[in-house]
C-alpha cells in the first residue's frame, strides 16, 4: 500500500490480458469435478457434457448473430486466426493464392500469412493511415482475380482503433472474396452482427474478456456463401471434423458466460472507461508536455491509450516503473528490442515507435489507480528527461 491507498503494482495491461470474473469462475467450477463427463461419449456423462457444450455454441452464436452450428470452438485467438487463414487459404487454392491483410495485424495474422508466403503464396499487406486505419479504397484496388482472403482485424490491439469493418464486408463481399477478421479485442467492446457485417469468419478469445485462457472460438459462414476450411489439427473429429481434440467443458463455459455479461454489460463498462481515460489523459498531459496519442481519437476501444512521449525511451520507463504494469508494444528478441510494427505502420519516424507505450484498463480499474500511475509516469517521464537534457 501507498500514500494514495492503491494496490500495487497497478495492473494497466487488459489488452494483454484481463483477469477471470468471479461470476466466470463460479459458472465453471462445477465442470471440472461434478460434471466432467467428455462431450464426444455416447452415455449420461457425456452427453449431459454435450448439453452444456451445445448450449455454450448457442450463446455465443447469438450474441453475434449467427447459427449455432457456426461455431467452432478452439484454444484461443491465436489458433483461430490459424484455422480460417490456413484453412481457407488450402481448401482454395486451386481457386487461386493471393491473399491480403494489413500492417498492422497481430503476430498471430501476420506470421501465417509469412509462412503461406514461404509456401508459394502471394500476401499484399495494406498499409494504414496516422491513425491506423485501412483505407477501403486501397482494400478494392488490392483485389485481384485470384484473390481468395482478406483478414483485417476489428480492433488493434496496441493503439485501440477500430477498422470500418462495416465498409471491409461491402468490398469483400462484393467481389466474392471471403472476410476473416480478428476480433480478439472488439468482440465483448463493441456490438459485432456477422450478418450485418458480411464477415465471414470471424476470431474471438476468452482472456481478452475476463473469461478463462487458452479457449477461443471461430465463427465459420455456413450460408450465403459457405466457408469451407481445411482442417490444422486433425484426430478424432471434433468440432465437425475442423479441430479435433476433447472439449475443454469448464473453460467453453466460461467463455460463453464472459460473452454474455460483456454483451450484457457493455453500456456500463463503457461509462467506466470513457471517464478513466478522460482522467488519466488529463491528469498526464498537465504535468508532463511532449506527449502524442496514437490511434484514432473517436473510432476506437475506449479502455485503451497509446501515447508516445517525447524524448523519453519506452523500455526505460518500463525497467524504472514495477510499481504499474503497462506494456511498450515492443517484442523482446534474444538479441534486440524490437519496436512495435503497429506504431512504425502509422508512418512516423522510427524513434516514436521506440518511446511509444500502451495503458489498459478494466472493470477493476478505480480513479485512484489511474491517478496514482499519472503522477508515478510523470515522475518518471521527468526524471528521464532531466537525464539526458
Ligand atoms: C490476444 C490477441 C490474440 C491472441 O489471442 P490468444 O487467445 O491469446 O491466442 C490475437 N489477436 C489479437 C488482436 C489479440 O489481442
Amino acid at each position: 500500500m501507498n500514500a494514495l491507498s492503491v494496490k500495487t503494482p497497478v495492473y494497466l495491461d487488459y489488452n494483454a490480458t484481463t483477469p477471470v470474473d468471479p461470476r466466470v469462475l463460479e459458472r465453471m467450477l462445477p465442470y471440472f469435478s461434478d460434471i466432467f463427463g467428455n462431450a464426444a461419449s455416447d452415455h449420461e456423462h457425456g452427453h449431459e457434457a454435450h448439453q452444456t457444450v451445445e448450449e455454450a455454441r448457442s450463446q455465443i452464436a447469438s450474441i453475434l448473430g449467427a447459427r449455432p452450428d457456426e461455431i467452432i470452438f478452439t484454444s484461443g485467438a491465436t489458433e483461430s486466426n490459424n484455422l480460417a487463414i490456413f484453412g481457407v487459404a488450402q481448401r482454395y487454392q486451386t481457386k487461386g493464392q493471393h491473399i491480403i491483410t494489413s500492417m498492422i495485424e497481430h503476430p498471430a495474422v501476420l506470421d501465417v500469412y509469412k509462412r503461406l508466403e514461404a509456401l508459394g503464396w502471394e500476401a499484399t499487406y495494406l498499409p494504414v493511415d496516422s491513425y491506423g486505419l485501412v483505407d477501403p479504397d486501397d482494400l478494392r484496388k488490392s483485389i485481384r482475380p485470384d484473390t481468395i482472403l482478406v483478414s483485417i482485424m476489428t480492433a488493434n490491439n496496441e493503439i485501440g482503433t477500430i477498422q470500418n469493418i462495416r465498409e471491409i464486408g461491402k468490398i469483400t463481399r462484393e467481389h466474392g472474396v471471403f472476410f476473416h477478421t480478428d476480433a480478439a479485442q472488439a468482440f465483448g467492446s463493441i456490438d459485432l452482427h456477422v450478418e450485418e457485417l458480411n464477415i465471414d469468419l470471424l476470431s474471438i478469445s476468452g482472456h481478452k474478456i475476463y473469461g478463462p485462457k487458452g479457449i477461443g472460438a471461430l465463427y465459420v459462414r455456413r450460408s450465403r456463401p459457405a466457408v469451407l476450411l481445411q482442417p490444422v489439427i486433425y484426430g478424432g473429429g471434433h468440432e465437425r471434423g475442423l479441430r479435433s481434440g476433447t472439449i475443454n467443458v469448464p473453460a467453453v463455459v466460461g467463455l460463453a458466460e464472459a460473452g454474455k455479461l460483456a454483451k450484457d454489460e457493455r453500456e456500463q463498462w463503457l461509462e467506466h472507461f470513457v471517464t478513466l481515460r478522460q482522467k488519466f489523459l488529463e491528469l498526464l498531459m498537465a504535468s508532463v508536455d511532449g506527449i502524442e496519442i496514437n490511434g484514432h481519437p473517436e473510432q476506437r476501444l475506449a479502455h485503451n491509450i497509446n501515447f508516445y512521449i517525447e524524448g523519453v525511451e519506452a523500455r526505460s520507463l518500463l525497467v524504472r516503473l514495477k510499481d504499474v504494469s503497462f506494456s511498450t508494444g515492443s517484442a523482446c528478441t534474444s538479441a534486440k528490442v524490437e519496436p512495435s510494427h503497429v506504431i512504425k505502420a502509422l508512418g512516423f519516424q522510427e524513434e516514436r515507435a521506440h518511446g511509444s507505450i500502451r495503458i489498459s484498463f478494466g472493470r477493476q480499474t478505480t480513479e485512484a489507480d489511474i491517478k496514482y500511475a499519472a503522477t508515478r509516469l510523470a515522475n518518471e517521464i521527468n526524471y528521464l528527461r532531466r537525464l539526458v537534457y
